[in-house]
């Protein structure tokens, strides 16, 4: 596995990769890396020639400093894990390297970005765009991996590859659980095992609130069930609970067949701020 740590490494790496007609799979990461991002690896394995991952903690796209330097690191492990699993190279850029002047650029989603994740994370995907921009140019994969645990990030994605042309096919591969519930998270390492226990509450809610969707229940009466139940937890605090159009993110309040819904839900478990998702017809 080869480990390249600045830009033009990775095009020659890449351009090598192209010239021979081997098609190049590339799944972006900030590390500490889990099953989640393995399954990404694994589903780009089977589908590239070879795969390409990145690790980059992306400051830009943190709107809180605190969640920026506690982000977990583990690279020793990270690599060790995509060497054992087939990687063909790994990017591991410094800042410098990605950000060699601070971006003028601002991208702008529009409604996208509105709700959820954008409303609380104000430039979180203004962070996302430029940094998956600079990455795609970078490998120019044939197919870039990403987690549907990050729906409204899949969405965003989408869409910068459709306005901005990319020659990319954007693949979405589904979210990995522990056996108790929680999606995997790097996040998840920064919780003690009493916050652990407590964080089963995201996945039980959004279980709960489909299967009453599915009994008929109103919408509005499903949300104020949740709402009540992460209330009665000190140690939780909601900041989302959503039923939402699962590709344009748009807010919807009732079961319907005619599109793709999901309820998406981010929480802070302790000074950890957890998200999930569950996808409803689809
Ligand atoms: P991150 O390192 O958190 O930026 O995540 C890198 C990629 O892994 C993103 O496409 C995430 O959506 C994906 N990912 C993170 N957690 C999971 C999970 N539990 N299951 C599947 N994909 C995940």
């Amino acid at each position: 596995m080869k480990i390249l740590r600045t830009k033009n490494a990775v095009k020659s790496f890449c351009l090598n990769l192209q010239l021979n007609k081997i098609t190049i799979g590339f799944v972006p990461t900030m590390g500490a890396l889990h099953q989640g991002h393995l399954d990404l690896v694994k589903k780009a394995i089977d589908n590239a020639d070879s795969v390409v991952v990145s690790i980059f903690v992306n400051p830009t796209q943190f709107n809180n400093i605190e969640d920026f330097e506690q982000y977990p690191k583990s690279l020793d492990s990270d690599l060790e894990l995509l060497e054992n699993i087939g990687v063909a190279a790994v990017f591991i850029p410094d800042n410098q390297e990605i950000y060699p002047d601070k971006p003028a650029l601002r991208i702008d989603f529009g409604s996208l970005e509105q709700r959820l994740e954008g409303a609380f994370r104000p430039g979180h995907f203004n962070g996302v765009g430029i940094v998956v921009s600079k990455l795609l140019n970078i490998v120019k994969p044939d197919k870039a991996f990403f987690g549907q645990k990050d729906l409204q990030q899949v969405a965003v994605i989408k869409r910068l590859v459709l306005d901005l042309s990319y020659d990319v096919e954007i693949i979405v591969v589904p979210t990995v659980r522990d056996k108790d519930g929680l999606a995997l998270s790097s996040r998840n390492i920064r919780l003690d095992p009493a916050e652990r226990k407590v964080a089963l509450i995201l996945y039980r809610m959004l279980s709960y609130a489909k299967s009453e969707l599915f009994n008929g229940v109103a919408w509005l009466d499903i949300l104020f069930m949740v709402r009540h139940e992460f209330s009665q937890i000190s140690d939780v605090r909601l900041e989302y609970f959503e039923l939402v159009h699962a590709e344009d993110m748009s807010p919807q309040d009732s079961l319907r067949v005619d599109i793709p819904l999901s309820i998406c839900v981010a929480a802070y478990v302790g000074k950890v701020r957890l998200i999930d998702n569950i996808s409803i017809n689809h």
